[in-house]
């Protein structure tokens, strides 16, 4: 691990490379012998007890509680049995981007509870937090003292002639990557990728590279199990190259990767990178060097699609070739998460018509489309504003609440079914509608699915059965339980796609235990073949030979059980 450390730093500074790898080895030793924690071996650090809940800090609210602690109450009570892991996005002081912009790395905003609160959420979940390493808030105390030209600060962010020509750089936005601030020897023009609040972090300062080594082991100190390095695809910049997936930005991954596999070996590494799916999976690395899971992007269009269309040939044909580089390497499947449904993992996994489609069923559902900005000029769509369960429904049409479930659930049966750690957005879990006001009143597009909820008056619709909430709640908990009683779900375990009538995904896990998953998608029914064995959800026997699907009926059919 060492020698892996000592290659990274000398790919990325050269000659001083030697010294940095140095600080970043007494770094981590001193962690482990401080924190010996448990050692788990590569392959066992997920399971298909895995699942991820996915959450503000101050999602679920109580008058007088802090956030991160009705937040507890909550997985440990009304959510205890859904999910084994809780990500809990950015709970530190923040400017802008709720909570993207971070004011201070090492610090709880008080507005959502204390340190003691997060490592409570550590007691019975795995912790998954953020660890914003491209950009911080420029309000912060990072970017005051590179303005004042203090050190070490002064290197820790990029600044570049205004005239400088940035026409080759990826942008994920429409702002102009460089803003102008003003610092205390003159102007500076500032790199900005995600906007003029999020100023870029500069890993050629490898005083920077240490600092940021510091803060992840702070967390894992304070109980985070899983690191979600965001945004990751910018992290490493060049003037005249794409600047983004930047072979130096590889390297900075491997070597996290290789610092936390000395400091903490029972860390997973989640990258963050909405880009086209080929470019995604290249952060897994060779399979035991990179990240441990990467998003899985591209699985909420494809599906958004499918469902809304009937055309089930993309997504099973990308589902066919689904292949992490190891058993150590895992996707992370969602459908829908704080952000909206990203557009560019399809970019060629869809025909443009079929995503222009998608853009106008949001934007007639009262949704919005975030852009970013072409090489030519052009604004074009990056992700879709839009709640998952509304974007299900076709605009002008008015469904029985069942059918809704139904569809929903479906869509979570393939997303829990194909290989990977499943998570779910707790606007999903808790059968969230989307709050198209809220996106109008605050002027932020993804606003409409990122609600607050009145957790007494949640307790209240989940009491009654019949309720939008309870009915997706029991579904998805139904699905959950399912999968986690069976081996053939572990995220690593094989899978094969079959053929099906049109509309049909028909998915097998598993290898000397094999697990028949069969999803109606069209909301037609369809007649399928299905194996002897036993519902997985039900309990109930399944005999062998051909049956009516109902409209989005989802079979997962245990083979070895009669
Ligand atoms: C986060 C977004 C955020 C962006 C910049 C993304 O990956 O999920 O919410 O706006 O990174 O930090």
């Amino acid at each position: 691990m060492s020698a892996d450390v000592r290659r990274e730093t000398r790919a990325l500074y050269g000659d001083a490379g030697d010294a940095v790898a140095d600080d970043l080895l007494a770094l981590a030793t001193a962690f482990r012998a401080a924190h010996p924690g448990e050692a788990v071996p590569a392959e066992a650090r997920m399971n298909e007890r895995d699942a991820l809940l996915i959450t503000y800090p101050d999602m679920l609210q109580r008058p007088g509680e802090a956030p991160l602690r009705t937040l507890r109450t909550w997985l440990e009570g009304p959510l205890a049995d859904t999910v084994s892991a809780v990500h809990v996005l950015p709970f530190y002081p923040w400017s802008s981007d709720d909570g993207f912009a971070v004011e201070d790395y090492r610090a709880v905003d008080p507005r959502y509870g204390t340190w003691d609160d997060v490592e409570g959420l550590a007691a019975r979940h795995r912790l998954m937090v953020d660890a914003v390493v491209n950009h911080a808030s420029a309000q912060g105390d990072w970017f005051a003292a590179y303005l004042r030209g203090d050190a070490p600060h002064r290197g820790w962010f990029r600044s570049e002639a205004p005239d400088a020509d940035v026409r080759s750089v990826v942008r994920p936005r429409t702002t102009p990557l460089l803003t102008k601030f003003a610092a205390a020897d003159g102007d500076r023009w500032v790199w900005t990728t995600f906007g003029p609040d999020q100023v870029d972090l500069d890993y050629r300062d490898p005083s920077l590279l240490k600092e940021m080594t510091a803060v992840l082991l702070t967390y894992v100190e304070r109980g985070a199990r899983i690191l979600r390095m965001d945004a990751v695809t910018y992290l490493w910049k060049e003037l005249g190259t794409p600047s983004a997936h930047h072979p130096h930005t590889h390297a900075l991954i491997r070597l996290f990767r290789a610092v936390l596999e000395v400091a903490a070996p029972y860390v997973v590494l989640l990258t963050e990178t909405n880009v086209p799916h080929a470019e995604n999976v290249a952060y897994f690395g060779s399979g035991d060097d990179e990240a441990q899971m990467v998003y899985n992007f591209a699985l909420p269009p494809l599906l958004l699609h499918t469902l809304t269309s009937g055309d089930v040939g993309p997504l099973r044909s990308w589902a066919a070739d689904l292949r992490t580089p190891s058993d150590a390497t895992w996707f992370l499947n969602f459908l829908a998460s704080h952000d909206g449904i990203g557009v560019r993992a399809v970019e060629s996994l869809l025909p443009t018509d079929a995503v222009d489609r998608l853009v106008e069923r949001t934007l007639a559902l009262g949704g919005q489309v975030g852009r970013k900005r072409e090489a030519d000029g052009r604004a074009t769509p990056y992700e879709l504003d839009v709640n998952y369960l509304d974007a299900l429904r076709t605009p002008g049409v008015q469904e029985p609440i069942e059918r809704e479930v139904d569809r929903f659930a479906a869509a979570h049966a393939v997303m829990m079914a194909l290989p990977g750690v499943p998570a779910i957005y707790l606007h999903s879990l808790l059968g969230s509608r989307g709050d198209p006001e809220l996106a109008r009143s605050t002027g932020i597009p993804r606003a409409i699915n990122r609600a607050k909820l009145d957790a007494d008056a949640l307790h209240r619709e989940l009491d009654d059965p019949t309720s939008r909430r309870a009915r997706i709640l029991h579904a998805l908990r139904t699905l959950l339980h399912a999968r986690r009683a069976h081996p053939a779900f572990h995220p690593s375990a094989p899978h094969a796609v079959l053929d099906a009538p049109p509309g049909v995904l028909h998915l097998r896990r598993g290898r000397t235990d094999p697990v028949t998953c069969i999803h109606e998608l069209a909301g037609t029914g369809a007649r399928v073949d299905l194996p002897a064995g036993r519902d997985l959800r039900t309990g109930a026997r399944v005999a062998a030979g051909p049956r009516d699907l109902a409209p989005y009926e989802v079979a997962w059919i245990d083979e070895t059980a009669s």
